[in-house]
C-alpha cells in the first residue's frame, strides 16, 4: 500500500503496480521513465506525464529515468535537450545520473535486429515508401506480402549490413518485421523497423545510415533500462501488440544455456488519457508553428502552455504538480477546464506571495487638508496568510493615485467605493472623503479628485467606531514607480482550437487580445528592485510575476492570474473582464 498518507483511492496504474508487488512479478521493483523526443519544449501535458511517472516511482520506492527518445535525427536539437532537462529539474525532479539517450542504444538495437533476421523474423524490403503503403492494405482490406519477404537469412544479413554501411540511398530499403500482412491490426502488417537515412545525429554524428522506427526502438529502450511499467498515452494502445511481439520475438529461444543469451526485460506498456486543456493547443508541432511564425514571442511566451511559458508567467512548480495530481489519471480522453489550473496557482500564491499595492488605471487624488511636502511611512502587512512574512512601510503623502474604476460620480446605492461626499478607507492609511471632482473642460473626463482625510483614522481604523464599507488600494504619486504590466488572456478564442477540420487553420482562432500591455501603471516603491521571477499579489487585482525583460530600473510584470475565476463567465457565454 502506498505510504504517503493520502486517502484518495488508487488509480488504475497504482492498482497494477500493487498487484505486481503482491504477485512478485518484478520482485517489488518499480522503474518508470519519461521519454520525450527532443523536438520541442515541454508543455503542461508533458508535466502530467512527468508527475505521473516520477510520482509513481517515488511513491513505491522505485527509480525513474529521463530518457531522450532521440531516434529521429532530422528534428532533434541540443536546445531542446537543454530546455527539457531544465524544465524537469524546475518541476522538482532531480535526474541525478539518470539522464539517458536512446541513441546510446543504437548498437544494441542493431544487434537485436540482426538476431530477428537470423530467426527468420525480419527481412530487408526494397519497396519504395508509397509502395509499402499500398501493399499495407486498409482497415477493411488485408495487405499483400512484399515480393522481398522470402529473402534468405544470409541475403538479409548482408543487405542490412550494407544499409548500415551507407551503400543505399535514403528511402531505398527498409528492414521489416515478418509478422502478418492480413492482421486486423494494421500495426502488425510487417512494420518497418529501420529506414535508410543519411543524416547527422546530434550525438552519434554521421556514424549511422539506418535509424530505428519508434515502435521497434521504444520497447528496447525500456527493456535495456529495466523499466517495469512503460506508461504512454492512449493512441499507443493499438501498438501494444507490436511492442509485445518485438520483445517476445527476441526472447524466443533465449534462456539459460541458449546461444541467444538470457531473456531481456519485457516491460509492461500501460496507456492513459493525455491531458487536453481548453482554449489552448498541446501539440509540439502546433506550438512550434506559433513560435516560428512569431504569433508569440518564443517558447517561453507567458501565454504558451509550455513549462517555460508558465514559469515566466508566474506559475510555481508546486502548483503544477498539485494540478497534475488533482486531475488524476484515466483511460478515457476529456478536456480539463483552464479554471482548474488557475484555481491551483491562485491557492498557492495566496499562501506564499507578498502583497503590494499597484494602481493599473490611475486617477489622481489630492488630500487637501494633508500638509504639502509632508510624507509619512505607514505599516503594511506583507502576507495576512503568513505572519512570518512581516510588514513593510509604504509612503503616504498629499497626492495619491487610486484606480479610476474605484470612483463613480453618480454612484448607485450599492457602490461602496468612492463618490462625491462618500467616505472610504485607504488601505493601511486613513479614511478619506471625496469633496470635489475636477474635470477636463473639453471632454468632461474626470482628471482629479479632491478629498479630505481624518487624521484620527491613521492605520485605517476609526477611534469613534465609525464604519466605512469600501477599502481602496492606492499609491503615493511622488513615490510611485512606473511599471509595464502585461495582461494575458486565453491564447485562443475557442475552447477546442484543435477541432478545425478540412485544411482549416487552428491559427485562425488566435485571440488578438491575448496580450494587452499597460504602461500607465503606478507601483508602490518597494517594487523598485524586485528580481525577475519574484511573485506578488497586487491587492484587490491579482497575482503578478516580475518578467526577465525588466532592466535598469524599468520593471515589467506579467499577470499570472486574476484574484477570482473569470472563466466561469466565459463558459456561460458572458464576456471576460
Ligand atoms: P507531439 O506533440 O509531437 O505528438 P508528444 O507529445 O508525443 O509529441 P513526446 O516527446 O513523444 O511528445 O512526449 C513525451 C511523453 O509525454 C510521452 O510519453 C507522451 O505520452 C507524454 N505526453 C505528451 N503529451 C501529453 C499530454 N498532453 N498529456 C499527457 N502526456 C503527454
Ligand atoms: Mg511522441
Amino acid at each position: 500500500m502506498s505510504d504517503d498518507g493520502d486517502k484518495r483511492s488508487l488509480n488504475f496504474i497504482e492498482e497494477i503496480i500493487e498487484e505486481d508487488n503482491r504477485s512478485g512479478k518484478w520482485d517489488g521493483r518499480v522503474c518508470t521513465r519519461f521519454p520525450p523526443e527532443p523536438n520541442g519544449y515541454l508543455h503542461i501535458g508533458h508535466a502530467k506525464s512527468i508527475c505521473l511517472n516520477f510520482g509513481l516511482a517515488e511513491r513505491y520506492g522505485g527509480t525513474w529515468n529521463l530518457r531522450f527518445d532521440d531516434t529521429n535525427p532530422a528534428k532533434e536539437e541540443e536546445e531542446y535537450v537543454h530546455s527539457i532537462s531544465e524544465d524537469v529539474r524546475w518541476l522538482g525532479y532531480d535526474c541525478e545520473n539518470r539522464v539517458l539517450f536512446a541513441s546510446d542504444y543504437f548498437e544494441r538495437m542493431y544487434g537485436f535486429a540482426a538476431e530477428l533476421i537470423k530467426k527468420g523474423k525480419a527481412y530487408v524490403c526494397d519497396l519504395a515508401p508509397d509502395e509499402t503503403r499500398a501493399y499495407r492494405g486498409t482497415l477493411t482490406e488485408p495487405g499483400r506480402n512484399s515480393p522481398f519477404r522470402d529473402r534468405s537469412v544470409e541475403e538479409n544479413l548482408d543487405l542490412f549490413k550494407q544499409m548500415r554501411d551507407g551503400v543505399f540511398p535514403d528511402g531505398s530499403k527498409t528492414l521489416r518485421a515478418k509478422i502478418d500482412m492480413a492482421s486486423v491490426n494494421i500495426n502488425l502488417r510487417d512494420p518497418v523497423m529501420y529506414r535508410v537515412l543519411h543524416a547527422e545525429h546530434h550525438r552519434a554524428g554521421d556514424k549511422w545510415c539506418v535509424y530505428p522506427m519508434y515502435d521497434w526502438a521504444h520497447g528496447l529502450e525500456d527493456s535495456i533500462e529495466g523499466v517495469t511499467h512503460s506508461i504512454c498515452t492512449l493512441e499507443f494502445e493499438n501498438h501494444r501488440p507490436l511492442y509485445d511481439w518485438f520483445i517476445d520475438a527476441i526472447n524466443e529461444g533465449r534462456g539459460t544455456g541458449s546461444d541467444w543469451g538470457e531473456p531481456i526485460v519485457h516491460s509492461q506498456q500501460i496507456e492513459f488519457a493525455r491531458l487536453k486543456l481548453g482554449y489552448t493547443v498541446l501539440s509540439k508541432r502546433k506550438l512550434l508553428e506559433l513560435v516560428r511564425d512569431k504569433h508569440v514571442s518564443g517558447w517561453d511566451d507567458p501565454r504558451m502552455p509550455t513549462i517555460s511559458g508558465m514559469r515566466r508567467r508566474g506559475y510555481t512548480p508546486g502548483s503544477i504538480r498539485t494540478f497534475c495530481e488533482r486531475i488524476g489519471v484515466a483511460r478515457f480522453n476529456s478536456t480539463i477546464d483552464m479554471a482548474k489550473l488557475e484555481h491551483t496557482i491562485r491557492e498557492d500564491l495566496n499562501r506564499t506571495s507578498a502583497r503590494v499595492m499597484a494602481v493599473l488605471d490611475p486617477l489622481k487624488v489630492v488630500i487637501e487638508n494633508y500638509p504639502e511636502g509632508e510624507c509619512e511611512d505607514l505599516e503594511a502587512v506583507n502576507n495576512p496568510e503568513d505572519s512570518s512574512a512581516g510588514t513593510r512601510s509604504v509612503p503616504f503623502s498629499r497626492e495619491l493615485y487610486i484606480e479610476r474604476a474605484d470612483f463613480m460620480e453618480d454612484a448607485p446605492r450599492k457602490f461602496f467605493r468612492l463618490s462625491p461626499g462618500k467616505e472610504v478607507r485607504l488601505r493601511y492609511a486613513y479614511f478619506v472623503t471625496c469633496t470635489d471632482v475636477v474635470k477636463d473642460p473639453a471632454t468632461g473626463e474626470v482628471t482629479e479628485l479632491r478629498c479630505s482625510y481624518d487624521p484620527a483614522t491613521r492605520g485605517g481604523d476609526s477611534p469613534d467606531g465609525r464604519k466605512v464599507k469600501g477599502t481602496l488600494h492606492w499609491v503615493s504619486a511622488n513615490h510611485a514607480i512606473d511599471g509595464e504590466i502585461r495582461l494575458y488572456d486565453r491564447l485562443f478564442t475557442v475552447a477546442d482550437p484543435d477541432s478545425v477540420k478540412d485544411g482549416g487553420d487552428f491559427k485562425a482562432f488566435l485571440n488578438p487580445d491575448s496580450l494587452i500591455i499597460n504602461s500607465r501603471a503606478k507601483l508602490e516603491p518597494s517594487l523598485k528592485n524586485a528580481l525577475a521571477g519574484s511573485r506578488y499579489q497586487f491587492e484587490r487585482i491579482g497575482y503578478f510575476c516580475v518578467d526577465p525583460d525588466s532592466s535598469n530600473g524599468r520593471i515589467v510584470l506579467n499577470r499570472t492570474v486574476g484574484l477570482r475565476d473569470s472563466w466561469a463567465k466565459i463558459e456561460k457565454g458572458g464576456k471576460k473582464k
